[in-house]
């Protein structure tokens, strides 16, 4: 029997009370209320060198069983791939010089992240990047809608390929091309997450709540964590780039709101996912208490975790997070 439950009661589990709702300069983590008990830093940039990998073998860790079995396996070959990718372009020194210098430091200067659609449209490597993602595949056990998506995106004109990626970049994924965009996406995040990477994580700086300071991108999931200085910090996992940017508990991402945000979680699920609910907004985001089980991923255990949308959906809220590779 499903069983939905609000959590909060067990002492591990619990949440901090939430803080009243404040201006946003004032919103400061709190030692006593968010197990923060120092500065931490505002953003980790992404490791593309293990991102993918690690991302891979959490997929097929989760995959034996699950409902979505087939599903999960499908992404796992994606992460593989996108590994492979990375890797090679690694290996060969791919050029990470920004093609936008000049508009990327105004765009910090001016609050905005460093990372724009720019970088895509003047990067000419993205079309082989895009190809050796292609090529890396084993889509044996794919759907022929999979494999067909693969062949239209091979035979697709640079101009068309280039439009999916400026959609997907700007989170407006045409909803027709859903399964190419499952590529464009991987392709775009290899590309992105180097070039993340490369930027000064001292020079970023907040520019909006659920935002990446990197590249404007939305957040997959939520992060606790335990690396940082002060153990159970939490970050939010960007859906391009990957970068992890610290955002203050207790508050809601999509809009702020500190007063009604609660956390709930799902028999069928792992314990240490839940979702953060708003009842200002009526939005949720993935909640994964990473210091808790280390492994565990936004991507994939955002998608493993499938049940806890249909029943917070039920409920009447919507998604906030976006995963560029499971698009529902
Ligand atoms: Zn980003
Ligand atoms: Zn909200």
């Amino acid at each position: 029997m499903v069983r939905f439950f609000k959590r909060g009661s067990a002492k591990d589990d619990a949440e901090p009370a939430p803080v009243a709702k404040k201006s946003f300069d004032e919103i400061k983590p709190d030692p006593d209320k968010i197990g923060i008990s120092g500065s931490v830093p505002f953003v980790r940039l992404p490791e593309p060198g293990s991102l993918f990998k690690a991302r891979a073998e959490r997929l097929l860790a989760l995959a034996p069983g699950h409902t979505l079995e087939a599903y999960l396996r499908l992404v796992a070959e994606i992460a593989r791939a996108q590994a492979v990718v990375e890797a090679e372009r690694a290996a060969a020194g791919w050029d990470v010089t920004d093609p936008d210098e000049a508009g990327r430091a105004l765009r910090v200067e001016h609050g905005m992240p460093p990372l724009s659609r720019h970088v895509i449209e003047a990067d000419p490597s993205f079309h082989a990047c895009l190809d050796g993602l292609l090529d890396a595949l084993d889509l044996s056990a794919a759907p022929e809608q999979v494999r067909a998506a693969r062949d239209g995106l091979r035979a697709a004109s640079k101009e068309d390929r280039l439009d999916l990626a400026v959609q997907v970049f700007e989170g407006a994924i045409p909803v027709e091309r859903v399964a190419e965009c499952l590529f464009v996406s991987a392709a775009l995040q290899v590309c992105l997450a180097r070039r993340a990477a490369r930027l000064d994580a001292k020079a970023l700086k907040p520019v909006a709540d659920g935002v990446c300071p990197c590249c404007g991108g939305a957040p997959t999931a939520s992060v606790v964590v335990s690396w940082t200085p002060a153990d159970k910090a939490r970050y939010l996992s960007c859906s391009l780039c990957g970068t992890l940017w610290n955002h203050v508990r207790i508050r809601c991402t999509a809009c702020g709101d500190g007063e009604g945000v609660s956390y709930y979680g799902l028999d069928e699920v792992a314990k240490d996912v839940q979702v953060e609910t708003c009842t200002a907004c009526h939005s949720y985001l993935k909640h994964l208490h990473q210091h808790r089980t280390p492994d565990l991923d936004p991507v994939a255990d955002d998608i493993a975790s499938y049940g806890l949308d249909l029943k917070i959906a039920e409920e009447g809220f919507r998604r906030a997070g976006l995963n560029l590779l499971f698009v529902v």
